[in-house]
């Protein structure tokens, strides 16, 4: 990176989620595909998809021009304003979706669909107790910050009240201490247990990743989704799948849940809505939900919700991974990653664990992996390093001998640090 320019920079613009003086910037000055290029011309491998949003890959021109051709015709809007690429950016998500969720709140970020689906599950039901789990990232904003349960509330806390934990479909450190399928999948009958003792009639809803993002890729059992929707069904409790992290493909399916036939009653998005090339968020209910707002004032809004250009980059995003085939290129691409991450298992006792699903892989270390992120930077490898994992989230346009690349970057990284 030119050091004037990041100097530049951090002379007045804050790096989040680090103390200053600690931030370990990345510089990007272009992109293609799943590469990009820092101010010196340096190559990277985007292993992150910068955060897990650029689904369809750097300097895709469709979406490009998309946006290109709507700021020319509105680039302004007020945010109930009629114009075609709006509803048309509707008729594309309902064409995605699952089941009957039809109906789409547009509004500007992951954190800020999961605020307004918390409000609505409030409004529609009347109740105000939510469970989440204790391994989730629900975003930055005081209410998606509350349903987190990650170390991330911490410093924000007091949260929001009626905020009720669960515990994690995390197989490789079951919190009940058991083997699946010897435990009958205890992680979701559970969620039954935590509900009455809370009291049914005082729970709104329980918000779920589809699959644990950041807090450590946990794929859950088969048998999880559907027995949690069931669950969710006999006490009148609304199901919130959030699939910011997971959806459009990036586990190989529209939206995780869809792996395991089941429909929510909301799922918010936002990340590979657009591919990260403009800000939204989206919340997506169903008929029941819509249907109550039909006479019911719907409290939400923003100034800038439903904005032309974040609109016209989603429209194109979602024709992109539909007319590439994009979800299903992450489909293919799982056996090769995970063939990969095993390998490199096999050879570093180090890694206890490898999971998956689609292009959304993840190695866990028996120790933090942070370490190893200068030797991955000093190889051209952008990905996250968190806790004990490593995370593979790469944009789906990956080419196989470049997702190899990586994978030997990453194994090359745990042999120079940890060896
Ligand atoms: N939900 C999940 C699962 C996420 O991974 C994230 C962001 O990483 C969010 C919500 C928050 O999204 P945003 O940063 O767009 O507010």
């Amino acid at each position: 990176m030119t050091e004037s320019l990041e100097a530049r920079q951090r002379a007045h613009v804050f790096y989040t989620w680090t103390a200053q003086s600690e931030a370990t910037p990345v510089s990007i000055a272009s992109g293609q595909g799943a590469t990009f290029t820092d101010h010196a011309g340096k190559r990277w491998l985007d292993f992150e998809a910068q955060v897990f949003n650029c689904n369809a890959g750097h300097g895709e021109r469709r979406i490009i021009e998309a946006m290109q051709q709507q700021v020319e015709e509105l680039a302004c809007a007020h945010p109930a304003a009629v114009f075609e690429t709006k509803a048309r950016l509707g008729e594309l998500l309902a064409s995605v979706t699952p089941g009957d969720l039809n109906h789409f709140l547009l509004c500007l970020s992951g954190a800020e669909a999961n605020e307004n689906a918390l409000k609505i599950a409030r409004m529609v039901t009347g109740r105000s107790k939510v469970i989440a789990r204790r391994r989730s990232y629900h975003g930055a904003s005081m209410g998606a910050l509350s349903l987190t349960g990650d170390p991330r509330r911490h410093h924000a806390e007091p949260g929001l009240w009626g905020v009720i934990r669960a515990e994690d479909p995390y197989c490789h450190r079951c919190p009940f201490g058991l083997e699946y399928p010897a435990c009958k999948v205890r992680c979701a009958s559970h969620v039954e247990h935590v509900i009455q003792s809370e009291g049914p009639d005082r729970v709104a809803a329980v918000f779920l990743e589809g699959i644990t993002g950041a807090n450590g890729g946990l794929v859950p059992p088969d048998e999880y989704w559907p027995m949690v929707r069931e669950i969710c069904d006999r006490y009148g409790i609304l199901l919130v799948s959030d699939e910011v992290f997971t959806g459009f493909g990036r586990t190989g399916a529209w939206f995780a849940v869809d792996h395991y036939g089941v429909v929510p009653d909301m799922i918010t998005m936002a990340k590979g809505v657009t591919s990260g090339y403009a800000p939204l968020g989206v919340v997506a209910v169903n008929g029941g939900i819509a249907g109550y707002f039909e006479h019911k004032t719907l409290w939400c809004g923003l100034t800038n919700h439903a904005h032309p250009v974040s609109c016209a980059s989603a429209a194109a995003a979602i024709e992109v991974y539909r007319d590439d085939k994009l979800i299903e290129r992450a489909a293919a691409l799982e056996p090769r990653m995970l063939a990969g991450l095993r390998a490199i298992q096999s050879r570093y006792p180090i890694v206890t664990d490898v999971r998956g699903k689609g292009l959304f892989g993840v190695l866990e270390l028996d120790r933090p992996s942070a370490p190893l992120k200068p030797a991955l930077h000093a190889a051209g490898l952008h990905t996250l390093v968190r806790d004990n994992c490593v995370f593979v989230t790469p944009p789906l346009v990956i080419t196989g001998a470049e997702l190899d690349e990586g994978l030997a970057i990453i194994e090359a990284a745990i042999a120079e640090v940890f060896s």
